[in-house]
């Protein structure tokens, strides 16, 4: 996602209280911090927020949180969280940094929706489905985990498909056209409303193991 740097970025992620400062700090602190053990769902590229808002709000017993590591994009995301959500919070970090934010087991999904395609085939090793990612996610979610996937990339979601079967995952409810599926409570994000506007099929997957 390409935006405009923003002057007002990083005074409001100083001042937003769903951001969270340092927080490496929360490793294995975050029911603490939600003040619940309720479950934790993570996303990682969360953009705009558009769909982990909608979450926190359609879903107030379940922790929510959102990873962007552009500045400019996760400071919009937070802006536009006007209303109070006890269940939302932002991280400005990178995919590469799971392990240090959370503890083993602390959180229970993760979503990847419209991640960076990276098509050139020597970049294959950046794209969050790499098998390398992949085995991250897992030593974060420690004993079981499972991953909620979405894209409109084809090329992608062919890599991704490959990638979960090579690091033995196992998959569920696979979509070529989430739109025209009977797939039902299906919460758009910013990319998906873009890109199903102009008639592009909806990729989906549900990749779980130890569950
Ligand atoms: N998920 C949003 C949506 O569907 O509307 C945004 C999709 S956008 C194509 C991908 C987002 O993932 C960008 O905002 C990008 O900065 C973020 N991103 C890419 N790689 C990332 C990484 N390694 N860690 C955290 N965020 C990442």
């Amino acid at each position: 996602m390409r935006i405009r740097k923003k002057p007002w970025a990083e005074a409001e992620l100083e001042q937003n209280s769903h951001v969270i400062k340092n927080a490496q700090e929360l490793k294995g602190k975050w029911a603490e911090y939600f003040g619940n053990d309720n479950p934790i769902y993570v996303e990682i590229g969360c953009g705009k927020g558009g769909f982990i808002r909608q979450n926190a709000e359609a879903f107030p017993h379940i922790n929510f949180v959102g990873i962007e590591r552009q500045l400019s994009v996760v400071a919009v995301a937070a802006r536009r969280t006007k209303e109070e959500l006890p269940n939302l919070a932002f991280v400005w970090s990178d995919a590469k940094k799971l392990t240090e934010l959370f503890a083993t087991g602390e959180f229970q999904r993760l979503y990847l929706n419209f991640s960076d395609p990276w098509p050139k085939k020597r970049m294959y090793k950046r794209r969050l489905t790499y098998r390398e990612y992949l085995q991250s996610y897992r030593e974060a979610f420690g004993e079981k985990g499972e991953i909620f996937f979405k894209t409109d990339n084809r090329n992608l979601f062919e890599f991704s498909l490959n990638e979960f079967c090579a690091d033995n995952w196992k998959l569920s409810n696979i979509s070529l056209d989430l739109h025209n599926s009977d797939f039902e409570g299906n919460i758009m994000t910013e990319y998906e409303e873009k890109f199903s506007s102009q008639g592009m099929p909806i990729y989906r997957l549900e990749a779980r193991y130890g569950m």
